[in-house]
């Protein structure tokens, strides 16, 4: 089984993006990324931060605290007009909760309005001294 490896891919997409922003700064030490996750992206936390580990090495990302947040789901019911909160449930397996894709009122198919997203919220810094 290679249960990560989906994070692995993930992580090093959003590893890029950071390196390739931090281009843009004079930057000696980074201290901290901080990631958005939303819960219908079924990232592993424990997955994201082992491939951050892995993905940072002789990197300037190198020895910096990986900070993941989570997005609620948020949904819309085309049937009943209901807007707000998915419904969880908890899955045993993972021991975690799972949003679902029905309506929490009248049970249809709803539309994702929040929680498929994978951002970079921010990057924590210290920057070079330039001489004044
Ligand atoms: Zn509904």
């Amino acid at each position: 089984m290679d249960r990560g490896m989906h994070e692995v891919g993930v992580m090093t997409s959003i590893l890029e993006a950071v390196l390739e922003e931090l281009k843009n700064h004079k930057v000696q030490k980074v201290e901290e990324v901080r990631l958005t996750i939303g819960d219908l992206t079924y990232l592993g936390e424990d997955q994201l931060s082992f491939a951050f580990e892995i993905l940072t090495r002789g990197t300037i990302l190198e020895g910096s605290t990986l900070v993941v947040e989570h997005e609620e789901v948020e949904v819309r019911c085309p049937t009943c007009g209901y807007d707000g909160r998915a419904e969880y449930y908890q899955d045993e397996m993972y021991s975690s909760n799972v949003p679902t894709l029905n309506c929490p009122r009248c049970g249809s198919r709803v539309d994702v309005v929040k929680g498929k997203s994978c951002t970079v919220r921010s990057i924590k810094v210290v920057e070079e001294d330039v001489p004044a």
